[in-house]
This record gives structure tokens, sequence and C-alpha cells, in this order.
């Protein structure tokens, strides 16, 4: 199934560019920039990213960010980390790749956020002429995200919609979720939604329902970054043993009618302790780490959510599309359908115009057409 799976179109919607890095690269730009990583090879680095991730905290999972973004301060390293991370994207199948990064953060040497994003552009477009020389279809588009433990929310998604026309199709808000409401951004959100600018919020991965919900109402968000815990506002009977869904609650019934879609990045959710919740609701005094099979996308898939599977840091979760998508569809044994129609929502609920993501579910169609002949 894997080469099988990494061959057929795929898109991926949740895909940070400072987590996403090759770990060559990060040796490489250290060597360059006299700065000590971990490990003396760039397997041995790769390895101390995946170990520092399972931190089992977003909070010091997000501190092995300070690694990457410390080399990614010039146009030089962004524009090569940039046309690196679509290289990866098409090795891997992707048709159609976000790319989310916070330009605030990468200003330490100087760079205006109009020159990082422009560098990004710039590697982004590098990366997409080379894959068409070598016969691949794939479109990319720039996420600009604004820190939400940094209060300069607004001047980020005007840079946001700056940029609409050359690179970038949506926005959204990233770090701690915890103490970090969208609320603290409703001054940003409300110019975002006069411009008319798209939206996706990380919420329900460090912080429950009501974070979900500001994401919805204060944020008018398109979509939700992992939303693990809208599984709390779904409703079981467990009559029988069997565990039927009864009622969903008022943030789920909402976030379904409008078909909104749910970017959920398994690793991750696991890496982070996003799960946490799904055992300690359990009621023992210690349960036990959560594990794949705790995690919810299959109920929010059977039930007609939209939901997607994303890497969220490739680099950190050692991980891609495919491989995602094939550890979830051996731990609940998703047909090739289903894992077709994981790629339809994507293609659904993408930041594109209508046309192109109707043309996006053409290509998907076609390839997951063939691999039954
Ligand atoms: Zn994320």
């Amino acid at each position: 199934m894997s080469t099988k799976l990494r061959k057929l179109p795929k898109i991926s919607l949740h895909d940070h560019l400072d987590g996403g890095l090759r770990a060559q690269t990060v040796f490489e730009l250290a060597a360059e920039s006299n700065l000590e990583v971990a490990g003396s090879t760039a397997a041995e680095l790769q390895l101390w990213f995946e170990q520092s991730a399972n931190s089992g905290s977003l909070v010091d999972y997000l501190k092995t960010f300070d690694v990457t973004t410390a080399l990614m301060q010039t146009k030089k390293s962004l524009t090569r980390i940039a046309s690196e991370f679509v290289a990866d994207l098409v090795a891997d199948g992707v048709i159609y790749g976000e790319v989310r990064w916070a330009p605030e953060q990468h200003q330490l040497q100087g760079l205006t956020l109009d020159e990082a994003v422009e560098a990004v552009q710039d590697g982004l477009e590098l990366g997409m002429h080379e894959a068409e020389k070598q016969g691949h279809w794939v479109r990319t588009g720039q996420i600009i995200t604004a820190m939400r433990q940094s209060d300069r929310s607004l001047e980020i998604a005007e840079l946001a919609v700056k940029h609409r026309d050359s690179g970038v199709v949506g926005f959204d808000i990233a770090g701690p979720e915890l103490g970090f409401p969208p609320s603290m951004h409703q001054l940003a959100f409300d110019y975002l939604a006069a411009e008319l600018m798209p939206v996706t919020i990380h919420a329900g991965e460090a912080d429950g329902l009501a974070s979900i919900r500001d994401a919805l109402v204060t944020g008018r968000a398109l979509r939700i970054g992992h939303g693990v815990r809208l599984f709390e506002d779904i409703l079981f009977s467990h009559e029988d043993g069997d565990a039927d869904v009864v009622e969903l609650g008022p943030v789920a019934r909402y976030i379904y009618d409008r078909g909104i879609g749910l970017e959920m990045c398994p690793t991750s959710n696991l890496q982070t302790g996003a799960l946490n919740f799904v055992v300690e609701g359990e009621g023992e005094e210690e349960p036990e780490a959560p594990t794949l099979a705790d995690h919810p996308l299959a109920v929010f898939l059977e039930l007609g959510f939209k939901v997607t599977v994303n890497p969220d840091n490739r680099l950190l979760g050692g991980t891609s599309v495919s491989r995602e998508l094939e550890l979830i569809a051996k731990e609940f044994e998703l047909s090739a359908d289903e894992i077709m129609t994981l790629q339809m929502n994507a293609a659904s609920v993408a930041f594109q115009d209508r046309e192109h993501r109707e043309e996006m579910m053409d290509v998907i169609e076609q390839g997951f057409g063939q691999l039954g002949k």
C-alpha cells in the first residue's frame, strides 16, 4: 500500500514550514552559522527532533521550533527551505500544499515582513517550477500565521491580505492555545472578515470546546486546525456495548452542518498530548498514554465531518501525508474509498477558487479510480 499511497494524488492543508525542514538542511545551515545542534549526523539530528517532540505537551513540543526558526532568518535560507518543502511534497504525491508559517518569527536578522513573505514565495515558485520540469502537477498556497501569544496579529493579518494576489491564501493563529484564545485577536479577525480573507485557526488541540467555539465566532474560521477535542461535543450511548451516536452538541452541529474542515494530524496529536483528554475522561487515576487507536478521526469521518489528514510538522513527526494516511488506514482499517474521501474533503475545503478545487477533485478521482485497475 505504501508505494501506491505515495503515488496517489493527495492534499496537505496543515503543514508548517518551520516544522518541515529536512534534517540535512538544518544540519548544513547550522554549520554555516556556527550554531550547535544535537547529533553529529543528519540522522541523529532527525532522531533528536522526533524525541524532543514526543513530549506530551504542546508547549514543550513548540520549543523545538527555536532551533529551526533560528536558521530561517535570511532570504536565502527561507527560499531554500520553501523550495525543498515543495520538492518533498511532490515526492510524497501531494498535488496541493498549503504552507503555514509565522513571518514575525523571521525578523531576527533584519528581514522585513514583506521580504520574508516574498522569500518564501520565491522558494515555493522555484519548487513548483522544478516539479513541473519533471512532469509533476503541483500547486501551493501560503497561510500566514500570527503567534497567539504576541500582539502583532492585526499587522500580520494586514500582511496576509497585502500578499493575497501573490501566493497567500489564508490566515492562521498558532502557538500556545491555552490562555491565548482567538478573542484576544478580535481586531485582526474583524479586519480579515471585512477583507473576506479565509481563516483557519489552531483550536481544540491544547484547549477544549470553548476555544473551538471562539475560533468559529471571533475568528469566523472556515477550518479548524486539529479540533480533536470537538469529540467532547458528541454524545454517545453505550447500550449493548455499542457506542451509538446520540447527539451532536452545538459546536459539533455547527461544524458538521456548515462543512467546516477539520485539519487532523494524528502523529502530532499523540506527540503533543492532544489526545490525553480521551483517556483522562475514562476516570482512571493513572490513565495509560493514549495511542493512535484513541484518535477520534475515524468517528468524525464515519459521521460525515469534513475530516482531512495532515502531517503538521514533517520533521518533528518524521512523517508525511502518505505516512499519516498509512498509519490511520492500518489502525482503522480504512478502505481506498475512505482515503479518497479524506482527499476529496481536503480539496473541498482548500483555500482556493472553487474552479481550482473542482479541478483538484477531478485529479484525485482519476488517480484513485486507477487504483483497482
Ligand atoms: Zn499546526
